[in-house]
């Protein structure tokens, strides 16, 4: 369901028409990203906040089955809901989208990490070590704030049937149970426990606008409160960060960043469901604050490696999904006078969590074994009742037919009973089964060997069970045990069946590590060697929290707004600034890396029309499709390619070489065609369209068969970083050279900005590989079918015909023109 109202400190960035310059921009509103807005703002910083998805007053959550199937976050199907699924290698992930982040949709729980628990030098299956560079004792003065402003508060009512059952059997399988703080109010305005009572306003305001109500016990934490009882982030931190000045923008969705003149420029899409297309703009900061979640977060720096050279091997390492385990306790059982009863647990009475036991872990240093974690009840909202109930339609269907059957009997027989709430009690049945079971939520320690990277431009993640199968094993095997203690049945969530999890914890990608092998950020979040970048959210976690992650998240961003503050140049106070010279929207054109020439490059003729003399000129046209290796960080195109060959990190082109006039390509001295199309690299961020490509063929002097082909590509990263990529193939017919693989081999190097033609050292086009321009290199290639393929693509426009195509073909190929050739000609008669 579409909030009612966005925030009214959201301002639409076009209005003024002119670029902004801000202190710090922030990308999200979860819990990294909100508790780093507020402590900005409060400290007099001119902030930000870039919010993707909705705002979520309270009563504006969605509740009807129309709502909720329009409720998931995916633009490009014009989704713009509250929740986004992902599904990768061995788990599925859920992640919300909307002002609050996480908040909205989580279960309030907030338990910090346990203190042994941040493990240090632990090594992983596979290479490499889980190693926390904070401990607990640095966390805990920020815990201590985060529980003050969230007003964390353990479950206050002792009679209600899930936190009870779940006591109950806890310490008949030998365990304490306990009830950590939440996130939700339930006394009202003159401290009286109660549902539905108005809840004191903070003294910093409310986005919303809106009154909120103390918990009614609705068990619907997870699709969103609307009472308002939840102290989610939009009550708290964004309210706090919008009441000190920052700029809250939702339906703002950051597609990248890069630096520029020593500040970051930031580009996003604003979307305007069912207004028109989005629209696009960029923004200017000292410090860019990512606060995306982990899988936000993590695809926003693979995406944007282009423009942040040097970024740490680490990225897209330590995943895990905080070891989360969904499980059921079916049809528990209670004795009365002597008769086993269904037990009336009431899954759906009481927030999500009210109750947890923690099992102990090696690292503990108590004669713990295995990995630790936590088991706690989950409930559910009560609506789900009915659809447990009515999965047993068969049963349902065959009870109404009975009552049916015995009121058209009592119809006829005219014994005139009116009052039929028994009968329709008996349709009802006794809804054992939902009333007698509840969902439980294990998680922990598991092992954080995950890989996250891109895949033709999507985000992957590599993680299985596999390594922490022991520590799954024994989760199932407490839960079971709690089952058993109920006289209920244990019931695996049916995705474990193909051993695969679904976490609502996902963490690491972009993990704080010691240095910049170890790890993408600082302990404070600070990207190595990006000075003003840093990661506050999930992203940043080196392994699992353990706990729900939540509160260590909001922790961990508390203390690096903290350093962030004490780092700041003090002349930098509130400087907010537009600049009427440059456009603020639409598909702006980045300047930077650009050189004046640029701006004077001539317009390259299009195919087909008139030649210099004013003739129509023929034109000849080609496509190809190259495929090889590319790495970031490397110069020298043959060591790049093995090295990015072990990575298997690909790129691929596929172009169309066009030589506008033939006449002037075979007899003018440069050979120069141009060339549009695509590339595909990760390492780039994904598909990027080409802006201008220029294709040159060079006959060496003095040489008829020796040439040299040469590309120049312009692109514009997802973050807006311009980029050139260039490359040449070498073709000697020399005896000792071989003429097919110099035609096929194409070697490149991806330059910084848009590096104009004309402005070569070497005449091959390529820098020195030490040349700091040079982002990255690589080697691609054409299979022998794929270049066959490629000669049945020459196309012509204009008078010339076959000939034209024969004239160009002679040039481009020399002596292999004879052989290939004729698939070109056989293809064009
Ligand atoms: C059902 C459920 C129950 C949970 N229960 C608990 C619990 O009880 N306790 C607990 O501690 N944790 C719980 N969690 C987990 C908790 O919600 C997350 O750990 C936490 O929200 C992560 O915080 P974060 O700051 O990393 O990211 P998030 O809170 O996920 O915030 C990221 C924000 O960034 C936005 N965003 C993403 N990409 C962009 C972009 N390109 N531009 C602009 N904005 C962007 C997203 O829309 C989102 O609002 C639960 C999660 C779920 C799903
Ligand atoms: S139980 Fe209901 S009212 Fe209480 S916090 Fe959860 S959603 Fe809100």
């Amino acid at each position: 369901m579409a909030a009612s109202s966005e925030p009214a400190t959201s301002v639409a960035e076009s209005a003024s028409g002119t670029p902004e310059y801000v202190d710090a921009v922030v990308i999200g509103s979860g819990f990294g990203g909100s508790v780093t807005a507020y402590r900005l703002a409060e400290a007099g910083r001119s902030v930000i906040l870039m919010e993707r998805g909705h705002a979520y007053p309270p009563g504006t959550f969605a509740r009807t089955p129309i709502e909720f199937a329009e409720n998931f976050w995916s633009p490009a199907d014009e989704l713009y809901g509250l929740f986004e699924t992902w599904s990768f290698r061995g788990l599925e992930g859920l992640v919300s989208s909307g002002l609050g982040g996480g908040s909205l949709i989580y279960a309030n729980v907030l338990l910090r990490k346990d203190p042994e628990w941040f493990v240090h030098d632990s090594p992983l299956p596979g290479g490499g070590y889980e190693n926390w560079p904070i401990g607990r004792e640095d966390l805990d003065p920020y815990y201590d704030r985060v529980e003050r402003m969230l007003d964390a508060t353990p479950y206050p009512y002792h009679d209600t049937p899930k936190t009870e059952t779940f006591a109950l059997a806890a310490k008949a399988a030998g365990h304490e149970p306990f009830r950590p703080p939440l996130a939700v109010t339930f006394t009202g305005r003159d401290g009286e426990l109660g549902g539905y009572l108005p809840i004191e306003p903070k003294p910093y305001g409310n986005i919303h606008g809106r009154m909120r109500y103390t918990c009614a016990l609705s068990g619907e934490c997870d699709i969103g409160c609307n009472s308002g009882a939840k102290n989610s982030l939009d009550h708290t931190y964004v309210s706090a960060a919008a009441h000190h000045g920052a700029d809250v923008r939702t339906l703002h969705e950051v597609r990248g960043f890069r630096p520029v003149d020593g500040m970051w420029e930031v580009r996003y899409r604003r979307h305007r469901p069912n207004e028109g297309p989005p629209v696009e703009g960029t923004v200017r900061a000292a410090r860019v604050v990512l606060g995306a979640g982990t899988f936000g977060s993590t695809y926003l720096l693979l995406k944007n490696r282009a423009s942040l050279p040097g970024l740490s091997p680490a990225l897209g390492s330590r995943f895990s999904g905080n070891g989360d385990l969904l499980g059921f306790l079916m049809g528990a059982k209670e004795q009365i006078d002597k008769v086993a009863r269904a037990r009336r647990i009431t899954g759906s009475r009481g927030p999500v969590i009210t109750s947890a036991i923690r099992i102990g872990d090696r690292v503990d240093g108590d004669g713990s074994a295995g990995r630790g974690y936590y088991v706690q009840e989950a409930g559910y909202p009560g609506f789900l009742n009915w659809m447990i109930e009515t999965a047993q339609l068969k049963s349902v269907v065959s009870r109404s037919t009975r009552v049916a059957l015995r009121m058209l009997a009592n119809r006829l027989s005219m014994r005139g009973e009116s009052n039929i709430s028994g009968d329709l009690a008996n349709v009802l049945g006794r809804t054992a089964l939902s009333t007698s079971s509840l969902p439980v939520l294990g998680m922990g320690r598991d092992v954080p060997d995950g890989k996250m990277y891109l895949d033709r431009g999507r985000l992957a993640v590599d993680w299985t069970t596999t390594t922490s199968i022991d520590y799954f094993a024994a989760m199932r095997e407490t839960m079971s045990k709690f089952a058993e203690e109920l006289g209920a049945k244990y019931v695996d969530n049916p995705l474990w069946w193909a051993k695969r999890v679904i976490t609502v914890h996902p963490l690491g990608g972009a993990p704080m590590g010691r240095n910049h092998f170890e790890g993408v950020v600082d302990e404070w979040g600070g990207v190595f060697g990006h000075p003003g970048l840093s990661v506050v959210d999930g992203a940043a976690m080196p392994g699992p929290v353990g706990p729900n992650p939540s509160l260590t998240i909001a922790a961990f961003a508390d203390r690096a707004a903290d350093h962030a503050l004490e780092q700041w140049p003090k002349s930098r106070r509130r400087r907010r600034r537009t600049d009427a010279t440059q456009p603020a929207t639409g598909a702006s054109q980045p300047t930077g890396g650009m050189s004046p020439m640029d701006a004077n490059a001539a317009e390259q003729p299009g195919p087909g029309g008139p030649s210099g003399n004013g003739a129509v000129a023929t034109s000849v046209a080609f496509t190809e499709q190259m495929k090889g290796f590319f790495v970031l960080g490397q110069g020298e195109p043959r060591s790049a390619a093995q090295d990015a060959r072990v990575r298997d990190e690909r790129m691929m082109f596929e172009l169309t070489i066009t030589a506008p006039d033939i006449d002037e390509f075979v007899s003018g001295d440069a050979h120069e065609g141009t060339a549009s199309g695509y590339l595909e690299s990760d390492a780039l961020g994904g598909r990027l369209e080409v802006e201008r490509g220029w294709f040159n063929l060079f006959v060496l002097a003095g040489h008829e068969e020796d040439r040299l082909m040469k590309y120049r590509l312009w692109l514009t990263t997802e973050g807006g970083s311009p980029v050139t990529f260039v490359g040449y193939k070498e073709v000697r017919d020399d005896p000792g050279f071989d003429l097919w693989e110099d035609t096929t081999t194409l070697f490149v190097q991806v330059l910084d900005g848009h590096v104009p033609p004309g402005t070569d050292v070497a005449a091959t086009g390529l820098l020195d590989p030490d040349d700091p321009s040079v982002l990255g290199a690589g080697v691609l290639r054409i299979k022998p079918l794929d270049f066959a393929e490629q000669m049945t693509t020459f196309t012509t426009t204009g008078p010339g015909g076959a000939q034209a195509i024969a004239r160009f073909g002679g040039l481009f190929l020399g002596k292999l023109w004879s052989t290939y050739g004729r698939l070109a000609r056989a293809e064009d008669a």
